[in-house]
């Protein structure tokens, strides 16, 4: 017998809706490419998407033809958001930190046929659009003005002529849930890049997620800042759970640096933010020399990468501020693993609430998680025994666009996506990174963490990044090195740094040696590149060797 209740799809039309009716003059703050900053209603942003898509129309796209961007986190990136999937089309955002060749690479496998660009990429698009046959028509996201005469791209409109003679009056069309709505390649780190095809039901369900309680979080009283960038997993979905909220937006276009990051928070008084370890990084250093504090910054979300635990603490005892460490992955929508405490572990000592906070977090409803051995059996949840980590649900990939599923089926034939973690889960189910798998260091045929000796290195004052890596050692296998950035004006010796190991982890875990480097390599996504640390190093030699 089924329910009998209503069948409405999921839509991500419904989600912008929502916010025009309920949240309508709640407001949307962007800082763009020309400097000024932009202010606007979740109204407008209603009105202007449903421009867009009937410019999509006039077009002639097809359902399902992919539109692709190439832009900051702003109001035009956020219409794109909503005109294109909500018109049954496919948003493909590009990260436009890729090399150019592996943008064009990109934007041949997706076939897109409408490519949207900030003007700091004017460069990069000419560069690059004689290599991309199948996008037929440019668009710079500027005001008609703005759009200088000879750029060498063909047809090339400006944003605001494309979508000015459109009516605001469309009616968003209704389909199946499962259809496609967005798409993003992961950085291919390794080999070409892979794309997640994500859709309506996996979005709207992951936004409904993302602002849970003990997820983000988000209600209508928050002002959000979005860091994480727009291109890459959608900003975690923060504008999708936004419009489900109502909360205020706050973009900070192309002005990622510390300084300008720190003013719009103070501006605009934002109550939550969410980046990478890396960008906090910026903007703490920015902060700390000057004597500068938050008046309205409450909770930061911090993933993509371990969040060191000197951050947490520094958030925390010298701002005020609440990390929330996250774990998740391009093919998860993004979000997995959120780390927020239970009631139980409130009255807990600081320093034992401090090492629940470095983990990644507890799974979020709707991610099956477990980790299992070599042969793919379970293994216990007892926070030391680790093993890769599998996991499955509503917003995760089961088969990756134009190429092949990687899911494990069980033994009840359910498939589950092998996440390239190694990671332990303790009994109250918090689950903690321990390293990709390709990075973790095996010595001895022990494994070592190259997160905790990064960690342990970023607590000492003098270190601005640490990044550990294996090193060939003819009697152990590998042995972990440590390469290091120093924050300006600061000095540590070698020897004295790897003193500081001592009595902090086991002591054949203490890195064999520290190498001074003038900057870490860093990917796409600011996460570190260790595939290119490697390279650098590759004449290298352990002391001793
Ligand atoms: P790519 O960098 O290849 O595009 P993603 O951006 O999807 O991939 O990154 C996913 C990976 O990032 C995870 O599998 C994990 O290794 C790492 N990651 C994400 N969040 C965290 C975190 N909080 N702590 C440690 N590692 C993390």
């Amino acid at each position: 017998m089924l329910g009998l209740m209503q069948s409405q799809p999921l839509l991500i039309s419904s989600l912008i809706e929502f916010a025009e009716r309920h949240h309508g003059d709640g407001e949307i703050v962007s800082r763009r490419v020309e400097g000024d900053i932009h202010r606007y209603t979740y109204r407008d942003l209603a009105a202007r998407s449903r421009q867009l898509a009937n410019a999509l129309d006039k077009e002639g796209l097809a359902f399902s033809d992919r539109v692709a961007t190439l832009a900051w986190n702003g109001y035009r990136h956020m219409e794109m958001y909503f005109g294109v999937s909500g018109s049954g089309r496919v948003l493909h955002t590009v990260n436009p930190r890729l090399h150019p060749e592996q943008i064009a690479w990109i934007v041949n496998h997706a076939e897109d046929q409408v490519l949207c660009f900030d003007m700091s990429f004017l460069p990069l698009v000419q560069a690059v659009h004689a290599k991309c046959p199948t996008v037929k028509k440019w668009v710079a996201l500027c005001d008609a003005d703005k759009l200088p005469a000879d750029t060498g791209i063909p047809g090339l409109i400006s944003y605001e002529a494309w979508i000015a003679p459109q009516s605001s009056e469309y009616a968003w069309p209704q389909f199946d849930e499962n259809t496609a709505s967005s798409m993003c390649y992961t950085s291919g780190t390794t080999g070409n890049p892979k794309a997640a095809l994500y859709s309506h039901r996996s979005t709207t369900l992951h936004a409904y997620a993302a602002a849970l309680p003990d997820v983000m979080c988000l209600s209508a009283r928050d002002a959000v800042l979005p860091v994480v960038p727009m291109f890459h997993v959608n900003a975690w979905g923060i504008p999708y759970s936004a419009a489900l909220t109502g909360c205020k937006l706050v973009y900070p276009g192309p002005a990622m640096d510390g300084k300008s990051i720190y003013e719009l928070i103070e501006a605009e008084k934002v109550t939550y933010a969410a980046g990478v370890p890396t960008v906090w990084q910026m903007m703490l250093g920015h902060m700390k020399p000057a004597g500068l504090k938050f008046s309205t910054l409450r909770r930061t979300v911090i993933g993509g990468s371990a969040c060191p635990p000197a951050m947490i603490a520094a958030f925390q005892d010298d701002f005020g501020v609440e990390v929330l460490h996250a774990w998740g992955m391009t093919e998860m929508s993004p979000l997995g693993t959120l780390c927020t405490l239970k009631n139980k572990q409130l009255d807990l000592p600081k320093d034992e609430q401090m090492k629940i906070r470095q983990k990644q977090g507890r799974a979020i409803f709707g991610v099956d998680m477990k980790i299992v051995d070599g042969n793919g059996s379970e293994l216990p949840w007892d926070g030391k025994t680790y093993g890769d980590l599998l996991v499955r649900g509503p917003w995760i990939l089961e088969t990756y666009y134009k190429g092949e599923s990687p899911l494990i089926e069980d033994a009840q034939g359910r498939g589950w996506f092998p996440t390239g973690d190694v990671a332990t889960i303790d009994a109250n189910g918090f689950m903690q990174i321990t390293d990709r798998s390709k990075d973790v260091i095996k010595s001895g045929g022990e494994w070592i963490s190259s997160i905790d000796i990064e960690n342990i290195a970023m607590a000492h004052p003098a270190v601005a990044m640490a990044a550990c890596i294996g090193m060939p050692h003819p009697k152990w296998d590998e042995r972990p090195i440590v390469a290091i950035t120093l924050k300006q004006g600061a000095e540590v010796t070698r020897e004295e740094l790897l003193q500081f190991f001592e009595g902090k982890t086991a002591k054949w875990q203490i890195p064999d040696d520290v190498v001074f480097v003038e900057a870490i390599p860093l990917g796409a996504t600011g996460k570190m590149l260790k595939t290119r640390l490697r390279e650098q190093l590759k004449d290298y030699r352990l002391p001793g060797l």
